[in-house]
């Protein structure tokens, strides 16, 4: 297993061997691809900054140099490189849908309609054809987006941190308005539709202190206001402290009021993006020259439904040879699907990931 570690740079690491490193998930890659070029291989990352595991894939050279976008390769991770967050439920939502693919669903669907006392615990109903054949892209794009949908609060929360709306705000109908017009799905914000909002509500900037530009200004809680409304609470206290008694000079902003205006408008965008940026979301990374994307998760994961069994025998079942073959292969791929914090039998349907892949 040491060996796994070779030419990895884990010395500074206390316990390198319980780490898996991009390097590890590299070899396994090059290895399986080697082997088996075209038989693709899902992989699902659940960690912080999962995303990264993948990142060099995205460089230039490595594709030059070893044609990873060949690669029938799907890596789906709960984050982007760059955050320090496991997107909570996503990997919920995936199993559960694909719980729904599944041919027992199918089957137990023609029981639910009977209803009774039994249809609580049934899995629901199966989703149209169209869902069922599903590519690998279009399963976790729709997935990223469920979740994405159902965690706003994030951006939300961000957006709301520099906003100043006015008092007479009706603030559910601009919150309504905020969730079903700027957030796209994907966890992405419409700037167009926003730069509306942030003018029909007459937003602004929420203004900070001019002292250390950090806080929000406050002002004094016992009636005199020395720091003017200008300072932070902490900022205004060290005024005071200071021997001073009147607020301190505000600097000149330059240009006219309409010219303040547009300037607002500019500064809540560009607040808006980088609320965008630090949000954690689903991040996937697939070989794009291959037709990874495009292939059924159901099929891939779960084998042909019972309607295509019979329309199309497969072959690979009743002979000696194929299943010999195939469990050679399963030797060369090594460990292709990592899902932790999932129940044991959303670990037992990922592994079929690949028994199914051949
Ligand atoms: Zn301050």
């Amino acid at each position: 297993m040491v060996a796994m570690y070779e030419g990895i740079a884990h010395s500074q690491h206390p316990h390198p061997y319980s780490l898996l490193y991009w390097q590890i998930l590299f070899k396994i890659y090059h290895r399986r691809f080697s082997a088996a070029p075209g038989v693709p291989m899902l992989v699902l990352l659940n960690s912080c900054r999962s995303g990264g595991m993948s990142k060099f894939l995205e460089q230039e050279l490595v594709d030059r140099t070893y044609g990873v976008h060949d690669w029938p390769l799907y890596v789906m991770s709960s984050s982007q490189a760059e955050r320090d967050a496991v997107v909570g439920g996503l990997w919920t939502s995936w199993f559960k849908r694909l719980v729904r693919l599944s041919p027992q669903a199918a089957t137990a669907a023609g029981v639910d309609e009977l209803g009774g006392e039994q249809q609580q615990q049934l899995p629901p109903p199966p989703p149209p054809p169209a869902e069922r054949e599903q590519g690998m892209g279009e399963y976790f794009d729709a997935v990223a987006d469920e979740y994405s949908a159902g965690h706003t609060y994030d951006l939300t929360n961000r957006l709301l941190a520099s906003w100043q709306v006015p008092p007479d705000t009706d603030t559910d109908a601009l919150m309504a308005s905020l969730r079903q017009d700027c957030l796209h799905s994907g966890g992405r914000v419409d700037l167009d539709a926003l730069e509306r909002l942030v003018r029909d509500y007459a937003i602004r900037p929420r203004l900070t202190c001019i002292h250390c530009k950090r806080f929000s200004r406050g002002g004094s809680r016992d009636g005199g206001t020395p720091g003017g409304g200008l300072l932070c609470s902490s900022c205004e206290r060290a005024w005071v402290q200071a021997g001073h008694t009147d607020p301190p000079a505000e600097a000149a902003a330059g240009g006219g009021a309409g010219d303040e205006s547009e300037r607002a408008v500019a500064q809540l965008l560009a607040v808006a993006r980088q609320a965008e940026q630090a949000t954690a979301r689903p991040w996937a990374w697939r070989g794009t020259r291959s037709d990874v994307g495009e292939r059924p998760l159901r099929q891939f994961l779960l084998g042909p439904g019972p309607d295509q069994i019979q329309a199309q025998p497969q072959p690979r079942a009743d002979c000696k040879e194929a299943e010999e073959q195939q469990q050679e292969e399963e030797q060369v791929r090594g460990v292709t699907a990592f899902a932790a914090d999932v129940g044991a039998e959303a670990k037992r349907q990922c592994l079929l990931v690949e028994a199914a892949g051949a």
